[in-house]
């Protein structure tokens, strides 16, 4: 029995950290190419290339279009080995990230995470979504290497629309549920290893800041504000869950939520908005008493959250194949079975809709 902890080598957050990027890159390489979408690109570049500048890296751009895929990919590393480049920044949300860190492992040198949005655990994981050229899920791809270094402008996240805050915190809270049912299993996390200690406290600690901290922050990005609530979930939300997740594990709130993703219906909600669900249903899978459950949904409803199907897209239950989302849960790549006990797609369908009717309890009453 084996346990591994993997993580970035440096985490920076702070306000306007993006006019410091020089500073913290400066031992990574001496030419850095900035991977990032036109409109991140117009919000980031002159600051980014003053800073590299003055830290004596030499700096060129990309415009990303906006899909991690395979083409992309390859365009984008042929620029990089024509510039020169030993230092790979990415800036944006998961895909943007994703590519830049893809484009490292094909060129080599160091890669950089700017996150733009706090919604997701891009920033800081080994791994990247590939999608079709016409955004359809294809394959992950998984690295030796972390990012080197993370770094995430407070300013910036707070600016973005409150959807993703509000869906990393999902995603968030769903990082301890999910690593205390590893540790609780004995499975592996997602780094090729058992959980430490240290992967399953920082899944604790993420969801304890988020209790304590999700709803005033919110109300701080309402009004693109920072306060020290924001900074805290941003860290929870980029920092905790994404080394919670890596090293402490997935179990069945993720797998749910990638049952879910079979469903059409679902696609206008985000991924912690999916995830929010799976992670009642891996409560009532589980057999957490009713105050329990509860208590979670009120804390979900209070932030504006997802409780029941109807809010990611599923109006009628009835009518769709809940089936065909619980089969794909328990898919037998899936985490699900990393739960300390054997599930099966009839006990995921059956928690499923007794999820969907005490998120509406609860929320209605
Ligand atoms: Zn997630």
């Amino acid at each position: 029995m084996t346990s591994v902890f993997k993580s970035p080598s440096t985490y920076v957050q702070g306000r306007n950290v993006t006019t410091d990027i020089g500073t913290h890159a400066e031992s990574l390489g001496d030419t850095a190419l900035l991977v990032a979408d036109e409109i991140v690109m117009d919000m980031i570049e002159s600051d980014v290339h003053e800073s590299l500048a003055e830290a004596g890296l030499d700096g060129s751009s990309v415009v990303f279009n906006g899909e991690s895929s395979e083409d992309e990919i390859e365009r984008i590393a042929s620029v990089a080995v024509d510039e020169g480049a030993d230092i790979v920044i990415g800036a944006g949300g998961g895909k943007a990230l994703d590519t830049a860190k893809a484009v490292r492992e094909e060129v080599g040198g160091a890669m950089v995470s700017m996150p733009t949005i706090a919604s997701m655990d891009a920033p800081t994981s080994s791994l990247s979504v590939i999608y079709s050229e016409h955004g359809e899920f294809e394959d992950y791809w998984y690295y030796e290497q972390h990012p080197d270094l993370v770094i995430v402008d407070t300013e910036v996240v707070a600016a973005a629309p409150a959807r993703f805050l509000r869906s990393g915190i999902a995603d968030g809270l769903a990082t301890w549920f999910e690593a205390d049912a590893v540790a609780q299993s004995g499975g592996d996390n997602e780094v090729g290893g058992k959980p430490t200690r240290a992967g399953h406290k920082l899944a604790e600690l993420c969801y304890e800041t988020l209790r304590e901290h999700g709803a005033g922050a919110l109300d701080a990005v309402e009004h693109d504000a920072v306060t020290e609530s924001v900074d805290a979930v941003i860290e929870a939300n980029t920092l905790l869950s994404g080394l919670g997740l890596e090293s402490g594990g997935l179990a069945a709130a993720h797998s749910v939520h990638n049952g879910l993703t079979q469903l059409a219906e679902t696609h206008d909600a985000t991924h912690g908005e999916k995830v929010n669900i799976g992670t009642i249903t891996q409560l009532v899978l589980e057999g957490h008493s009713d105050a329990r459950i509860e208590e979670f949904i009120e804390f979900s409803v209070e932030l504006g959250l997802p409780v029941t199907l109807g809010e990611i897209g599923i109006t009628n239950p009835e009518q769709v194949d809940l089936d065909v989302v619980a089969e794909a849960a328990c898919d037998e790549a899936e985490t699900i079975h990393d739960e300390p006990f054997d599930v099966t797609p009839a006990m995921v369908r059956d928690a499923l809709l007794t999820a969907d009717e005490m998120g509406r309890r609860v929320r209605d009453r």
